[in-house]
């Protein structure tokens, strides 16, 4: 047994988990392109003091969770925790707004948190994510929810609530914050993590997981918003209405990080337990200048992968995903190991016009052939990897330009010819035969 173990919080991504993210990776990445978003791929770590101000510092993420290093020089680093910071701060680098007059981009990849682990909850976990920059109009926020949608509904999620909320802007907000803060005050027993954030960040008491059924008549942000963030919110209402997508208006969704404005929204599943947040996001107006860049208003969301595919678990997702048929090159004869090597490689390569020829379908696996091993061993090999044919390299059949195709589930076995190119060029080119030969000897 392995003396080592993954991290704690950690986990090694193999087999079903494996192909079910290069599966969600792929719908993901043809989701985001049909509506223009572009790839943007950031470092893994990033100055400290980016995320510090933009997640905010009274945040879990900046005051408990966040995997922060100097590197040889004494530059104060974190890993990522999430992915919106780093791709504003590529924009303004990158004078995005001069290059790019749509400021569409996506990215994916790996986020950590010192979290309390849990089903669902890793302190490395993988994101994709969706950011519209240079969009203050309500039309972006709905096609950003559209977008975590169509993703889900690819997948064939069904059992999806949007959950949506304003937090108006900072004008508006500063009067919801006190309200909060009176409010509060008036309860006595709340927890410490309540008692802690009440003073800096007040509004992360609405989702504390022990308080909030203390919480009867708590006032909400829609009694404060201003004119203008009230309108916005009743466009953002009134366009998903209009395309049919289904939401409710939640007064307790806040979100763990400071830097949203307006829209905030979540995406829950019933099927994956506590930690029921497929994707989440929302507008974040000024973000790019309050690191360094316009005032350029935008709104973006990200969707945790993991969870995603939990929620995947029940819907059939994952018997889909191996479709393409393994063919085994096996054997009979083992002085024929360079023609069945060279004639494995040729069906990779030159695909389809060998696969055609000797009627194996387009989207095939090749395994094989493998020396010292007999013939019978190289059928079980065959039957453990879930083969649905087999190739047979035979002396007698080789001779007359053939191989013999063994159908692993009926069993049946036919000889085919070679195509005469690929047969003439094998026996041509002896040479490599001879030195394998003497090797073996
Ligand atoms: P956030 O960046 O906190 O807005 O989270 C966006 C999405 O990422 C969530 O809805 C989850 O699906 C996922 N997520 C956040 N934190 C974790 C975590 N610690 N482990 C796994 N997934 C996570």
């Amino acid at each position: 047994m392995s003396i080592y173990k993954a991290p704690r919080g950690t986990h090694d991504i193999f087999g079903k988990l494996a192909l079910g993210l290069e599966k969600l990776d792929l719908i993901s990445r043809q989701v985001f392109r049909k509506h223009n978003f572009k790839e943007v791929r950031t470092p893994i770590f990033e100055d400290v003091s980016l995320f510090t101000r933009s997640i905010g510092e009274a945040t879990d993420i900046v005051e408990k969770e966040m995997y922060v290093f100097e590197d040889r020089k004494g530059r104060k680093l974190a890993l990522r925790p999430e992915g919106t910071a780093s791709l504003v701060r590529a924009y303004i680098e990158h004078r995005f707004d001069m290059t790019e007059p749509i400021g569409k981009f996506f990215y994916s990849g790996e986020m950590f948190r010192y979290e309390r682990p849990q089903a669902g909850r890793y302190r490395q976990f993988l994101q994709m994510g969706a950011e519209y920059l240079a969009n203050p109009s309500p039309n972006a926020d709905v096609e950003i929810i559209l977008v975590a949608k169509e993703i889900l509904s690819t997948l064939n999620i069904k059992d999806i609530t949007i959950h949506l909320n304003s937090l108006g802007c900072p004008k508006c907000r500063a009067e919801f914050r006190q309200k909060l803060v009176d409010y509060f005050a008036s309860i006595s027993d709340l927890c410490e993590d309540c008692k802690r954030r009440l003073e800096k960040n007040p509004l992360r008491l609405l989702d504390c997981k022990i308080d909030s059924n203390k919480f009867q008549n708590v006032p909400t942000m829609q009694e404060c918003l201003c004119d203008d963030c009230n309108n916005h919110f009743q466009q953002v209402q009134a366009l998903l209405k209009r395309v049919d997508c289904d939401y409710i208006v939640d007064h307790k969704l806040v979100r763990g990080l400071d830097y949203y404005t307006r829209t905030v929204f979540e995406v829950r599943s019933s099927s994956v337990g506590s930690q029921d947040a497929l994707c989440a996001g929302g507008r974040y107006d000024n973000l790019v200048k309050e690191l360094g860049g316009q005032q350029i208003p935008s709104v973006g969301f990200a969707l945790g992968c993991e969870r995603v595919l939990m929620a995947c678990e029940q819907n059939g997702f994952f018997d889909s995903l191996q479709t393409d048929d393994v063919v085994f090159i096996a054997l009979a004869d083992e002085e024929l190991f360079v023609d069945a090597f060279t004639f494995a490689n040729d069906l990779i390569l030159n695909n389809n016009d060998i696969r055609k020829d000797i009627c194996l379908s387009e989207n095939i696996i090749i395994e094989g052939p493998f020396l010292n091993k007999s013939l019978k061993s190289q059928f079980k090999l065959a039957d453990k990897i879930g083969a649905k044919k087999t190739i047979i390299f035979g002396k007698n059949e080789f001779d007359k330009g053939k191989i013999i195709v063994k159908d692993m589930v009926t069993q049946e076995q036919k000889e085919v010819k070679l195509p005469d190119y690929c047969f003439n060029r094998q026996i041509c080119n002896t040479d490599s035969n001879e030195v394998f030969k003497n090797v073996k000897k």
